[in-house]
């Protein structure tokens, strides 16, 4: 089997099993419980603390982490954050967040600004600028890279308009941390990563907060993590996360060139052999391992079972649209139709996706298109084929 659908979740990496393994044999013990054992794991929680502040950035200081279940919760608990201290808080939040951030803000819509995106799907740095013009902005939302079509958002421009105007930058970077230097992220306050994604454990993410923000309470119920965030430390699954971390900010730089020259062949490939395929943002910065397509006719679902029958796993979009009605979000704020949604094809590939599984794909997505071609013709009433509205 051929994995395209690391944008869902990615295996476990070697120096992340062995790390976490290390950690759930020795150092197992409650890191908040009063004798040597654990005072041990609490050390070792806190070591974990300053080497993920190195590798996020220069002179970030360890006590502005706090240690998660994931994105999800970190995302929520940054927009709870705020929504507990003010019912008035206003956010200036871009359309293609992750549900996580979008289904929060939409929940209330008097205090939500949708920042206007350019006709690259990038946030508008002109219309972030008028919007924080505008004032009374309590924070500003903007993803480093889309889940969904991989494309990559301008954080750091958005970060200097925010700085100019007093106003926090909240970065979801759970797609860009092991694709992209984390180093090249620069301007965040708020940052939210997660571990499966970048082949850490499943279930353990962290938050960073801004300087001045000490009293942030994620859950209650405990004084652990420095009164942040109650629950048991999951120290085994800190230690895998950012030994993950580490081993992909170590492989980074050899590996971006790369893997583009790779995903650019593959997509000249398809383009070549599927007449009229179209793919999100083509010409715009992406991620080096993300393909949306919109294909020409029939639905994604029938894509994603023939292909995976060749051995090749692709999705319809992101994983927690999965079971939901109605097209992605993210298609829609980017002026695709419902029509057009239905036929988006989500490829991910991994850090190890060599130049034979790319090709493969490609050769397997002709073979697919011959066969339902050959078979009937498109489902559902004519082709309108991106039709932006
Ligand atoms: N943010 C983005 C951009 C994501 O892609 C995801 C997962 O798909 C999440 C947040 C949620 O991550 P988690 O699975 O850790 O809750």
């Amino acid at each position: 089997m051929d994995y395209f659908d690391y944008n869902a979740t990615a295996p476990l990496c070697p120096a992340a099993e062995e790390a976490w393994l290390k950690a759930s044999r020795e150092h197992w013990h409650n890191p908040s419980a009063p004798y040597s054992a654990s005072a041990r794991a609490r050390n070792l929680l806190e070591e974990q603390r300053e080497k993920l502040a190195a590798l996020l950035g220069d002179g970030l200081d360890p006590r502005r982490i706090v240690f998660t279940s994931g994105a999800t919760e970190s995302n929520n608990a940054v927009f709870n954050h705020y929504m507990r201290g003010d019912s008035h808080a206003r956010f200036l939040v871009s359309a293609i967040e992750h549900p996580s951030i979008h289904e929060m803000v939409v929940a209330c819509p008097a205090n939500f600004t949708e920042l206007p995106m350019t006709a690259d799907d990038m946030v508008c740095a002109r219309g972030l600028a008028d919007a924080l013009g505008r004032g009374g902005a309590s924070l500003v939302s903007v993803m480093a890279a889309n889940n969904e079509t991989g494309l990559v958002q301008p954080v750091a421009e958005a970060g200097r308009l925010c700085r100019a105007q007093g106003v926090p930058l909240h970065c979801d970077a759970t797609q860009w941390l092991g694709k992209l230097p984390a180093r090249e992220l620069l301007r965040w306050d708020w940052l939210t990563g997660c571990a499966h994604k970048f082949g850490g454990p499943r279930g353990v993410g962290f938050l960073v907060f801004p300087a001045g923000q000490e009293h942030l309470k994620i859950q209650f119920g405990g004084e652990q993590e420095h009164a942040h965030r109650g629950g048991t430390e999951d120290y085994p699954g800190v230690a895998g996360m950012v030994a993950a971390l580490e081993y992909r900010e170590g492989l980074l730089d050899a590996l971006v060139q790369e893997q583009l020259r790779n995903r650019d062949q593959f997509e000249q490939a398809v383009k070549a052999r599927v007449p009229g395929v179209q793919i999100i943002g083509e010409g715009a910065p992406r991620l080096w391992n993300t393909v949306m397509f919109i294909m020409p006719g029939h639905k994604n679902t029938r894509w994603v079972a023939r292909l995976d029958k060749l051995g090749y796993v692709v999705s319809t979009g992101s994983a927690c649209a999965t079971g939901k009605e109605g097209p992605s979000h993210v298609l829609t704020a980017m002026g695709y139709t419902r029509y057009d949604a239905e036929r988006a094809v989500r490829v991910s590939a991994g850090w190890m996706t060599g130049r034979a599984s790319w090709l493969g794909l490609a050769d397997a997505i002709a073979r697919v298109w011959k066969g339902l071609e050959s078979e009937q013709g498109d489902e559902g009433s004519g082709r309108s084929n991106v039709i932006r509205i």
